[in-house]
């Protein structure tokens, strides 16, 4: 059977091009109802122009699509929504993708690229699925997918405010995905990487090529559908390859041998080694399995002679 998303309605932002066009194109040759979103502007957020969005609507419509163009800046999320609402009737999917750079070390980032940054990256996210929220309550259904980034995971040289912002849409989507079970809305990351405006400068021209947004749409495309089993979850995928992080914690070590003790820093020192050594580390995948967990080995001290 085939991945359809036949009576969906999608808003992507950030979809006049690169990675969100890729998305748009996909969905819509799928049979979703698709909101273009995008500002239009330069790649570092200064300007607009509606250009970007209607010429991919055009080429939805070209091909037998169907598709709408939305101009707001995704930090008026509320716009963009009404705009699936008043066309389509309803919203199914978001994928928040709509992106900007203004890479400086931290010693010179400016208030206003940090704000910028993660207004558009981080407050337009949480701006465009708060408006769809209610929607997708109401119906017992949504998919959203949030854009991170390896430098949200790992950090990058001269992206402070970026990384932060990427960051930021890990917690954000976890609470999503917590907050969504009860009515059917899941949301994941995706952590992608392609040839696009945003890395034409950063990836090396022999990768450059190689990575084609259209290599990554068919991930998001699936992290999308009715029948995804995930939520909470990060993806990552490049060039043809996908694969999921999770998270490790060290087995760790108690710091008093009774309670009687007292914790010093001379203690710490003695016992770093094993604190981070990561060595039968488990995987915690929730807020409550993580201190359950951290509450069984305070008990451990406590029952302890
Ligand atoms: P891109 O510049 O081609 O696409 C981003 C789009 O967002 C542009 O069309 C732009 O006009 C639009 N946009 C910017 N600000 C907006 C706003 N306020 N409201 C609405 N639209 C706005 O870049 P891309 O590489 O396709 O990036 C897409 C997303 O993927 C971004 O969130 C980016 O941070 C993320 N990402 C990309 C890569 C990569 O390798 N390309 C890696 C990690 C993360």
């Amino acid at each position: 059977m085939s991945i359809r998303f036949d009576n969906r309605v999608a808003v992507v932002t950030g979809a006049g091009g690169g990675l969100g066009k890729a998305y748009a194109l996909l969905l819509a040759s799928r049979g979703a109802s698709v909101v273009v979103n995008d500002l239009g502007g330069s790649r570092s957020g200064e300007g607009q122009s509606s250009k970007a969005a209607d010429e991919v609507v055009s080429e939805i419509r070209n091909k037998g699509g169907k598709a709408v163009a939305n101009y707001d800046s995704v930090e008026n999320g509320e716009a963009v929504i009404k705009t699936a609402l008043d066309n389509f009737g309803r919203i199914d999917i978001v994928i928040n993708n709509a992106g900007i750079l203004r890479d400086r070390s931290i010693a010179r980032t400016a208030d206003s690229d940090w704000d910028l940054v993660h207004r558009v990256h981080l407050r337009g996210a949480f701006q465009v699925t708060r408006a769809a929220w209610p929607h997708m309550k109401k119906q017992k259904y949504g998919r959203i997918v949030n854009t991170s980034s390896v430098a949200g995971i790992f950090g990058n040289f001269g992206q402070a405010n970026y990384s932060a912002a990427k960051a930021g849409l890990l917690g954000f989507t976890n609470t999503l995905a917590i907050e969504g079970e009860r009515s059917g809305i899941q949301a994941n990351i995706i952590v992608p990487m392609a040839a696009s405006r945003l890395t034409q400068d950063i990836l090396p021209p022999e990768l450059f090529d190689g990575l084609k947004p259209e290599l990554i749409a068919p991930v998001v495309a699936w992290m999308c559908h009715e029948d995804c089993p995930d939520t909470g979850s990060i993806i990552e995928a490049a060039g043809g390859w996908a694969g999921k992080y999770r998270w490790q914690r060290s087995q760790g070590t108690l710091l008093m041998d009774d309670l009687s003790e007292n914790i010093t820093p001379e203690r710490v020192r003695e016992r770093w080694a094993q604190i981070v050594d990561m060595q039968g580390g488990d995987f915690p995948t929730s807020n409550q399995g993580a201190t359950m967990d951290l509450v069984g080995k305070m008990e451990k001290l406590t029952s302890s002679p």
